[in-house]
């Protein structure tokens, strides 16, 4: 086949809760039933996951080897491996870049799925950059848990002193923080209330 030994980058990004680790996995199977030798990789501070596991939300689990840096993944990749699927590929930070490029440039699938925005919605490198050099780059929304609709943000949630409460984007020693999907508006919105400021005024017409 031509295109065995042709390399492509795919990048897979997106806000917290958008699926991208199950559309990973889910191209990591297709590439086996092709029979392609694949490798997937995590990074070892990725502890969240099982011991050599990529886990997504729903629960399909895939055996992953750890690296603990960028140059690391190459190094444990088989010469007879052909696409490497990297998870949570935001932990590689800004050296992940140049690993992918020449990964690519040498004939391997370099699929890479991570968080391209932060919880401040500012954009987190390198996975931005890694879609403007890619062959494909989808960016998954997850779901608004406000209001249902498409959310490409997820937002920093803390608990507040009576721990009923989850309060948008504060500081708040000692409280429990976690995350939430959200859309345009409920994101923007708690974001100029948490600043204390009525936000940028736009003017449509
Ligand atoms: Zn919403």
């Amino acid at each position: 086949m031509d295109d065995v030994r042709r390399g492509r980058v795919e990048v897979i990004s997106g806000p917290m809760f958008a699926g991208k680790t199950e559309e990973l996995l889910r191209r990591v199977r297709r590439a086996r039933i092709a029979g392609r030798r694949v490798e997937v990789v995590h990074h070892a501070l990725d502890d969240r996951r099982g011991e050599g596991l990529v886990s997504s939300h729903s629960g399909l689990d895939i055996p992953s080897r750890a690296a603990t840096s960028a140059a690391e993944i190459l190094e444990l990749v088989d010469p007879a491996v052909e696409l490497v699927a990297v998870d949570e590929a935001q932990f590689f930070g800004p050296a992940l870049l140049d690993v992918v490029q020449h990964a690519a440039d040498a004939g391997l699938v370099m699929i890479v799925a991570g968080l391209d925005v932060t919880f401040d919605g500012r954009p987190f490198e390198p996975i931005p950059a890694l879609g403007a050099l890619a062959e494909r780059a989808d960016r998954l929304t997850a779901v608004c848990t406000v209001c249902g609709e498409d959310a490409p943000f997820h937002e920093r949630v803390v608990a507040s002193a009576d721990g009923d409460s989850l309060t948008p984007g504060v500081e708040h020693v000692g409280g429990v923080e976690s995350y939430q999907a959200r859309c345009r508006v409920h994101f923007e919105a708690a974001r100029w209330r948490a600043a204390g400021a009525g936000g940028p005024t736009v003017t449509t017409r």
